[in-house]
């Protein structure tokens, strides 16, 4: 990590830069917050117009500052920022933290001055924080930092949170407090100017105290690195994301708000599934998995065990466990037996373990640890419904005071009061309201753990000896040959420039075979229905060219020429593709085709190059991927060389800039293998 990172997340002295000595203000509210956090380090208060700041000697201007503070918190108006930020730079400062807001969301002229503002930064070789930005917070005792206006005081824990939306995240210190949360670092980015999510990762994955990483983000700044950090990261840390922006609408309000260039989302989502993030969908999941991520480790399998006191709410967990791929964990008859020895006779000692509302503080205790023993059962859920024999405080401290081998996570549907009580109980897992949500905590958990042990694989990158030098759209020939040189199996196909050639031309290919008129005004060839289907013989060949040709010529469309193709029957039709994010670079996309596609959007993404692992989980996140499973009778496809062309593909989008579009509709998929029969392909040259 860079040295003048280490300063802007430990810093030992501060500037207080601008800083009002009105308490009320924004910037009293901040060094009240540094005195509340025990910060140990000298604060120096920089303000021409006063002696002294809240005790503190303050001093007219940065250069009569005793020594060089490790870090400087500006917090004049927009219009003195630069200059401020000059004096710093010009002391010698080489962290800074820019609380001033007004910059590149403000307009062109604020847009101007953040430019101007980061050369200086960068030309000095320091680091800055913001602009726009809410500030830094680490609560390392050693460190005791709290530069933040937040009303609360963040509570000291493990999870270190970057985000592009300063209240959001001292919202978050306030619900933190409320489901004991513990916030190790956290760092507002503000319009990221210099000092960006990239560089907050590298903090996290060093930083010993943190243990989990929330990131809320508005936009990916650089996403290549980016996806190399994070992807470290994982390995080490569960990290969730939460990503504004997933709608359109939201996009709009977050390029306004921080000045983001927003990117698409797919683009994203494919990012941060690559890297092996977690991402949460809503702000209080976030929280949820957070949380979950600081204190509980990961199960070593999906096998869960349900622990309950009322029949209802064990159902409700039964069917989130279902729908979130995790398992029942089926109890070992020992397991059983000795929950029956001590259970009365009408409880149920089959997973669920229904204990009835007559269940005491110390059958929740011994249940637990009967079936955390259990060697089927890689984790439990516990569910107490308020019971009417015992307060639910004494069931939450019977669980809490179990050695158990497994991580069980607790649900309370009690009194609200319970919950803060809760979090005072010693080695009390986080408690959650609803079955629901610790299922979905824990399926996150397990998630995470996958992605981290998730082998990254060999992304190859492939650029033929020949490429083109056409600009648009290629040919059905050069298209074919391209990604056929690529390794991607094609049709057997030939080309027929005339109706005389086809009799020849269909030899070579061999019957039965497909007919496709080709030109640029032929986008969608079977629309136009420029595409005839299982000939059998010429007779059947000729009689369609020679239809085909009248009907485009209706359609004042005059054919380039006439691909002939082998036809195939029984294949389950695939989408494949390539495009290029602005932001983000060449992407894969794979997707159940057909009219589906359309329809229901079934695709996943990747970045290009990505690796044979890479392929297979984006099958895997088809939501129809049982249709390439064993099918009406049919066996099921080989999705080796679905992988295996999916790859070769990103291998192409990575090796050959220039190909700015691809897509292979339908590549069809059989037990036996895979076969391209439609293949368009974009190429772009110079600037582009
Ligand atoms: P377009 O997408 O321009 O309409 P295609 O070449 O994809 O034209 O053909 C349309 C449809 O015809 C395909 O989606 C596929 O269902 C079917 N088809 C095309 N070529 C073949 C072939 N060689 N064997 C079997 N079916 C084919
Ligand atoms: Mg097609």
């Amino acid at each position: 990590m860079r040295r003048e990172l280490a300063l802007l997340f430990a810093p030992r002295s501060l500037a207080l830069v601008g800083v009002s000595s009105k308490k009320e203000s924004l910037s009293g509210r901040l060094l009240a917050n540094l005195a509340r956090g025990g910060f140990p380090g000298a604060i120096y208060p920089v303000n021409p117009k006063a002696r002294e700041i809240a005790g503190l000697a303050s001093y007219p201007t940065v250069a009569e500052l005793p020594e060089v503070p490790d870090c400087a918190i500006v917090m004049v108006p927009r219009e003195a920022s630069l200059e401020a930020v000059e004096a710093c730079l010009a002391k010698g400062i080489k962290a800074l933290v820019l609380i001033t807001a007004g910059f590149r969301e403000g307009g062109p002229e604020g847009q101007a001055l953040e430019r101007a503002i980061v050369a200086r930064v960068r030309e000095a070789g320091a680091v800055l924080l913001g602009p726009n930005c809410m500030g830094v917070v680490n609560t390392d005792p050693a460190v005791r930092l709290d530069a933040t206006f937040s009303p609360v005081a963040p509570r000291p824990g493990h999870v270190a949170f970057a985000s592009h939306s300063g209240a959001l995240g001292v919202a978050l210190f306030e619900q933190a407090e409320e489901v004991g949360l513990g916030i190790s670092m956290f760092v507002s980015l503000g319009n990221s100017a210099v000092v960006n999510t990239c560089d907050a990762l590298e903090v996290f994955a060093q930083d010993q105290r943190t243990r989990a990483v929330m990131l809320y983000l508005e936009a990916i700044e650089e996403p290549q690195r980016f996806l190399t950090l994070a992807r470290q990261l994982c390995q080490q840390k569960p990290v969730v994301v939460l990503k504004a922006g997933r709608t359109e609408a939201g996009q709009r309000a977050a390029s306004s708000h921080t000045g983001a260039l927003a990117a698409q989302d797919r683009a994203v989502e494919a990012l941060l599934r690559q890297a092996g993030c977690v991402r949460a969908t809503t702000l209080a999941e976030f929280l949820d998995l957070a949380r979950t991520f600081e204190r509980v480790k990961a199960p070593r399998g999906r096998r869960v065990a349900v622990l309950s006191n009322a029949g209802g709410p064990a159902i409700a967990a039964c069917d989130a466990l279902a729908q979130s791929g995790l398992e029942l964990a089926a109890l070992a008859p020992e397991t059983k037996a000795k929950l029956r020895a001590f259970l009365p006779p009408e409880a149920s000692v089959a997973n669920p373990v229904d204990m009835l509302p007559s269940a005491r503080p110390e059958d929740f205790r011994q249940a637990l640890e009967l079936v955390a023993a259990d060697p089927n059962v890689d984790s439990v859920i516990t569910i107490t419904v308020t019971p009417p024999l015992a307060p639910a405080q004494e069931v939450a401290r019977a669980l809490a005071s179990t050695q158990v081998g497994v991580p069980f996570l607790p649900v309370f549907m009690t009194s609200p009061g319970f919950y803060r009580e809760s979090l005072a109980i010693p080695g009390l897992p986080p408690v959650f309201r609803f079955p629901e949500e610790a299922v979905k905590a824990l399926a996150a958990r397990l998630q995470a753990a996958a992605c981290a042990q998730r082998p990254w694989g060999e992304a190859p990158v492939f650029r033929p000896a020949q490429i083109p030098q056409k600009e648009g759209y290629l040919g059905p020939a050069e298209a074919f040959q391209l990604v056929a040189e690529a390794g991607i199996p094609v049709a057997p196909y030939a080309v027929a420039k005339s109706l005389d050639e086809l009799p020849a031309k269909a030899q070579q290919v061999g019957y039965p075979l497909v007919l496709k008129a080709f030109g640029t005004q032929l986008v969608h060839k079977s629309e136009l229905a420029a595409v005839a289907l299982d000939l059998r013989d010429e007779a059947a060949l000729l009689a369609a060219a020679s239809a085909m040709g009248q009907r485009l010529a209706q359609s004042g469309i005059t054919p380039e020429g006439f691909l002939l193709q082998r036809f195939f029957t029984g294949g389950r039709e695939l989408i494949l593709g390539i495009s290029r994010d602005p932001a983000f670079g060449a992407l894969v996309a794979c997707g159940l085709g057909g009219v589906a596609v359309e329809v229901w959007q079934d695709v996943s993404f990747r970045f290009a190059p990505c690796s044979r692992e890479e392929a297979r989980a984006m099958l895997q996140e088809l939501r129809g991927k049982k249709l390439l499973g064993p099918f009406r009778g049919q066996p099921p496809v080989n999705l080796e060389a679905v992988e295996e062309t999916i790859v070769r593909l990103g291998a192409l989008a990575a090796g050959v800039p220039e190909l700015v579009e691809a897509d292979i509709n339908p590549l069809l998929a059989f037990p036996q293998g895979v076969v391209a029969v439609d293949v368009r392909l974009r190429l772009a040259f110079g600037s582009s």
